[in-house]
């Protein structure tokens, strides 16, 4: 497994105490007793932790390295927009130029029309936005009753205000006192549970809706034929705002910009982050369709009071544009549709495996091994563990509490993508 060895600036001794870094998502009862994965170097598909030991990233960082990792044309891009204009606002009227190509570019991929586009640092900021317009939006309507969010089961839209309160994942929720009031969350696999709860709530009162094209952080679920179809067509009948977070889907991991496309419909706006800078700087937005936007841009008197200092950083803006130009000229957009055959092909030889449940693959470079009840509950087995073993093999995936995630760059090869799936095996065999 030992390849290289890299070089540190740490000692051998600061190697093994843990620092005063706080993980947040860990029990840092367990974290602050053992040495922390100090990961040193990146390149391609590949990590390197400080003692040399070689990776395969199976989850592309946090599902958002869609280029892979050591890009030297981004860095390059990203030193030149430093050296000219390293950052400044985009409050009252001010623009760069890289935050105005940005925008200009995704406006013109995003299938939503006479889009524009907000700048924000992430996904769950653009969450927040998103929620924020919505509500913003029915106010300018006369409607300012409409003030209810509809979310899915699974869903998983960032941590921020808006975002803890529509998660479709209670563990999350919990121990924050009074969440943002007037939300509710339905079944991920069945759009007759929308309309269902829009009727339950009266349509007069529901502001927007919100999905992710496939579930990623909740365990990869893939919509059931026709669902957003018929979810499209449910928002509209119910003059529903539709908002799809495409912030995993986004940037080929689907095989095309931002997800939805693949379902052959038009949200009225679109979350997006990660993959639209691969992570490289931290950036996200949300692309808005005319409809929601001419009341603030048509209207004078009425700004949508709401943003970030960082928002439209041009040094980030750069980091997306050379990511995107990467994207187009490797068309990785096609790539990713071969990548994600062979990946599902290869995720469901593990489907046999006697602690794997099911399978969750085949649409997106992405899936999910969920391990079986019995496993779980019985045997005692934790997805912590066969992440573990995974890691100790050299593959990086992600547990959640029933399942393991992968999804790797787009750049991952057939070769690296069977390495993958047989030393996740391997460690499955492992906690048996
Ligand atoms: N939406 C989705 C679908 C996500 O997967 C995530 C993060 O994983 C977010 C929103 C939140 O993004 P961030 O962590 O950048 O706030």
């Amino acid at each position: 497994m030992t390849e290289t060895v890299v070089s540190s600036a740490l000692t051998p001794k600061e190697h093994r105490e843990p620092s005063r870094l706080w993980h947040t998502f860990c029990d840092m009862n367990t974290v602050a007793k053992g040495p922390e994965f100090v990961v040193a170097r990146a390149e391609g598909v590949w990590l390197w932790d400080q003692s040399g030991d070689r990776y395969l990233d199976g989850t592309a960082s946090l599902w958002y390295c869609n280029v892979g990792h050591g890009r030297a044309e981004i860095a390059d891009a990203v030193h030149r927009q430093m050296t000219t204009l390293d950052a400044y606002t985009v409050y009252g009227d001010f623009a760069n130029a890289p935050a105005m190509e940005l925008s200009e570019r995704l406006a013109a991929h995003a299938p939503v029309a006479d889009p524009r586009v907000i700048l924000t640092c992430g996904g769950g900021e653009s969450i927040d936005t998103a929620a924020k317009l919505a509500r913003s939006y029915w106010v300018t309507q006369g409607q300012p009753q409409r003030q209810h969010l509809i979310s899915r089961t699974g869903g998983y839209h960032g941590l921020n205000g808006f975002g803890t309160s529509i998660i479709g994942m209670e563990r999350f929720r919990s121990g924050y006192g009074k969440l943002i009031e007037d939300t509710s969350v339905v079944r991920h696999d069945s759009a007759a549970a929308l309309e269902a709860e829009i009727l339950r709530v009266g349509a007069d009162r529901v502001a927007a809706f919100f999905a992710e094209p496939v579930i990623g952080a909740g365990g990869v679920f893939l919509p059931p034929e026709n669902y957003f179809t018929d979810v499209a067509r449910i928002c509209q009948k119910y003059g529903v705002l539709f908002v799809v977070d495409s912030v995993i889907c986004g940037f080929a991991r689907m095989g095309n910009w931002f997800g939805i496309e693949r379902f052959g419909v038009s949200p009225d706006m679109i979350v997006f982050a990660k993959g639209v800078s691969s992570g490289y700087l931290p950036l996200g937005g949300v692309v808005v369709n005319g409809r929601v936007a001419d009341p603030f841009w048509n209207e004078a008197g009425n700004p949508f009071l709401h943003g970030t200092t960082y928002a439209g950083h041009p040094s980030a803006c750069a980091a997306a544009m050379a990511n995107l130009d990467i994207l187009e000229r490797e068309d990785l957009f096609t790539v990713s549709r071969e990548v994600e055959t062979h990946l599902d092909s290869a995720l469901r030889g593990l489907a046999d495996h006697p602690l794997v449940a099911e399978v969750r693959s085949g649409t997106g470079v992405m899936g999910a091994v969920e391990l079986t009840e019995e496993a779980l509950n019985e045997r005692g087995v934790t997805t912590a563990e066969v992440f573990a073993e995974a890691r100790t093999r050299g593959v990086i995936v992600r547990p959640v509490p029933k399942a393991l995630l992968v999804s790797p760059p787009l750049v991952i090869t057939w070769e690296q993508i069977d390495h993958m799936t047989s030393t996740l095996s391997s460690a499955l065999d492992a906690v048996m």
